[in-house]
């Protein structure tokens, strides 16, 4: 069944108009589900229609399955589904507010080789509603409500590749700026994605507002599609192409995601390499991340990361090294997943 956390307010409104109730019901519904609550929690709703609700609808989707706090106060939380299935999300805690790492999909099919999510492939698409519900668990784990916003940014970077998951992502990023919901900016949100081109130009269309991070992690097409199958699809100068026309089409600046493996594409020549291809009439910023080292994986994180970062500046390009968060707690995309299945097994 699908879940009553998929609605977005004007569903509400038609679903009680169904059942003769009065709208104001709707609002106590949606406030009392936005405040991360399930059906039965919410006190205000007599049993009869709670009953009749769940006849036609899946309650709340998720739990927190379990929490790891890190020494730098990054938490890993672990979201169980009704099915049993689990994902994982980050909570990082900066001075401007909290930023929550959600997933789009349990696994993924991309197959990046440095990335744990597609270690066991994809298993499903997350529902609007199941994206949602990591933000609103964790906003109620951190004693907020639908009232009380305790987190302030998204970013659509744990599991999964949110562009393959197309319909659900969009409509999860209008029901969490929605005003009945936690209104969060659609400015305080970025979307990562490993580069559909054809979904990109579409996602521009939609007119959101978000931020466009792409993971381009290679210099050139050759290395690209090394590391990333997905490249043997899209071709990295038309994944370029693209990105400057979503700057066009919507002003947002793109941020490129580029994690260095050793002897993968961390040299200075590859930096150089790096700035001629990206280089255009557009605003862009490069986050370097060194690699989180996945076991499974075998690849080695970079010790350039600074001196890329320096060549990269003297060639008048914007690009900074991106502190790593939570390494004690299994911080990389899909590694606590992937332990607890293992541990479990
Ligand atoms: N599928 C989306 C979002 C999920 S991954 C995407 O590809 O963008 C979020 C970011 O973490 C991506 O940039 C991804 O490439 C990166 N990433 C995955 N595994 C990593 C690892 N082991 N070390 C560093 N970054 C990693």
């Amino acid at each position: 069944m699908q879940t009553i956390l998929d609605l977005n307010f004007e569903q509400m409104k038609d679903l009680m108009a169904n059942f003769n109730e009065p709208s104001f019901r709707a609002t106590q519904l949606f406030q009392g589900l936005h405040s991360g609550k399930t059906i039965n929690e919410i006190s205000n709703i007599s049993k009869k229609l709670k009953d009749e609700i769940l006849l036609n609808f899946d309650d709340f989707p998720a739990k927190i399955y379990k929490m790891l706090e890190s020494k730098d106060g990054t938490r890993k939380y672990v979201f169980k589904f009704l099915d049993g299935n689990i994902v994982e999300g980050v909570l990082m805690k900066y001075k401007y507010g909290n930023t929550l790492c959600v997933s789009t999909q349990v696994g993924c099919r991309m197959n990046c080789f440095f990335c744990a999510s597609s270690l066991n492939g994809l298993i499903r698409n997350l529902s609007a509603g199941e994206i949602l519900s990591q933000v609103l668990l964790v906003n109620k784990d951190l004693g907020g409500n639908v009232k009380d916003r305790k987190i302030t940014n998204i970013v659509l970077m744990g599991s999964g590749e949110p562009l393959d998951n197309y319909t659900s992502v969009v409509n999860f990023l209008k029901l969490i700026s929605s005003e009945q919901s936690l209104n969060i900016s659609m400015r305080n949100i970025s979307l990562s994605t490993c580069g559909l081109v054809d979904k990109i130009d579409k996602l521009s269309r939609e007119n959101l507002g978000i931020t466009l991070t792409i993971s381009l992690h290679a210099p050139n097409q050759q290395i690209r599609e090394k590391i990333m199958p997905v490249a043997k699809t899209y071709k990295y100068d038309d994944l370029i192409k693209a990105v400057k026309r979503y700057f066009e089409k919507t002003g947002r600046r793109v941020v490129y995601e580029y994690a260095l493996i050793s002897g993968v594409n961390d040299s200075l020549k590859n930096a150089e390499e790096l700035a001629r291809s990206i280089k255009g009439d557009y605003s862009y910023h490069i986050n370097l991340i060194p690699l989180n080292e996945v076991k499974e994986r075998g690849l080695k994180t970079s010790k350039n990361a600074y001196q890329f970062m320096e060549k990269l500046n003297k060639l008048g390009v914007s690009a900074t090294v991106r502190r790593t968060m939570g390494e004690d707690i299994e911080g990389a995309c899909g590694q606590l997943r992937n332990k607890i299945l293992k541990d479990e097994n």
